[in-house]
């Protein structure tokens, strides 16, 4: 089987693939004009969150039978009609769980003592101790949207630091501690909220203005899902009008963002999507890349 590796992958993988008896050509710098001429030789090919797979790219491709995507969300590959075309899709949907239920939870910390605020005033040589009386979260509510892999990892990790943790997900399952709420008991009650649920045409915008207004005065909003679940305007508006005391963005509706202004806020802190930047979980991924495609050369599963 012939596969073509188009994002970062760990070298320990693609040379466990080579062992394997699978042809892995590395191309992880490869542009959507080049993939339409360069795919079509291929059987399977692996991408992250930087290669799209879109149905134009699905229609040149007549010998493709696999895509893998080390990482959860698979809104980057038009998914349903590569299977309809008899590719199997795959993704790594335990791998980074941990990293970003770890960024969700150094957020919490970051917003409720402005470490990064405080920080830059400290580099700025100012000694200034009034500006920075925090709140503790322990003993503050947290309201998780989308109760699934990364969603656990968060309310489990919030429980032991003393929150009390609530959730919402139309499809959960009960879990011992966590009560189960309505949206609209989420955002009455929360002073955190964390999303954790996939972007869809149901989820985009979901969180907007009338949502907003639901919300606790001073609550605190953390994303590290997907961009356009949270209404960016609506977001703005909450975030200068003081009903949002803070805001922690991983993620934006455009990547990288043409509209700095969120990102220009004193109260709000974010990251260039690095939700499952670590070394684990990209150790994780690239295993588990390896794992699914070797089985799928070997069984077509
Ligand atoms: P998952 O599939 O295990 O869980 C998602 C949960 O969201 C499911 O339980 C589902 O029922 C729920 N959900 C779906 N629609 C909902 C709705 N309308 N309201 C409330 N809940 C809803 O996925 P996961 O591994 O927990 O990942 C969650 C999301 O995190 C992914 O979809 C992905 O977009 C994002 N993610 C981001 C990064 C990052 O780098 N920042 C990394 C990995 C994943």
């Amino acid at each position: 089987m012939k596969v073509l590796v188009c994002d970062k992958t760990e070298n320990e993988y693609i040379e466990q693939m080579r062992a394997a008896g699978l042809t892995v050509d590395v191309r992880d710098d490869i542009t959507p004009e080049e993939l339409p001429n360069v795919l079509p030789a291929y059987d399977g090919m692996v991408v992250r969150s930087r290669t799209k797979v879109k149905q134009a790219l699905i229609d040149v491709c007549p010998n493709l039978k696999v895509i893998v995507r080390g990482g959860v969300g698979l809104d980057t590959i038009d998914h349903e009609y590569a299977e309809s075309k008899g590719i199997t899709v795959m993704n790594t949907p335990r791998a980074s769980s941990a990293s970003v239920a770890e960024l969700a939870i150094g957020y919490m910390f970051a917003l409720a003592r402005s470490i990064y605020k405080a920080t830059s005033s400290l580099k700025a040589e100012k000694w200034d101790k009034k500006s920075f009386e925090g709140d503790e979260i322990g003993g503050k509510t947290l309201g998780v949207i989308g109760f699934g892999n990364i969603g656990k990892e968060v309310a489990s990790r919030a429980k032991a630091l003393g929150m009390n943790v609530i959730a919402y997900d139309p499809n959960a399952q009960e879990a011992v501690g966590i009560k189960q709420v309505s949206l609209d008991e989420l955002l009455n009650e929360a002073d955190y909220i964390s999303l954790h649920l996939p972007k869809t045409e149901v989820t985009a915008n979901m969180i907007s203005k009338d949502q907003f207004a639901k919300m606790k005065n001073g609550v605190r909003i953390i994303n590290c899902a997907r961009g356009g679940i949270v209404d960016e305007d609506a977001l703005y508006e909450a975030l200068t009008n003081g009903k949002v005391a803070g805001a922690a963005l991983d993620v934006f509706a455009e990547e990288p963002p043409t509209d700095w202004r969120l990102l220009k806020l004193d109260n709000v802190i974010g990251s260039p999507h690095i939700g499952a930047a670590t070394k684990e979980a990209q150790t994780r991924i690239g295993a588990e890349v390896a794992e699914k495609l070797i089985s799928f050369s070997k069984n077509g599963k």
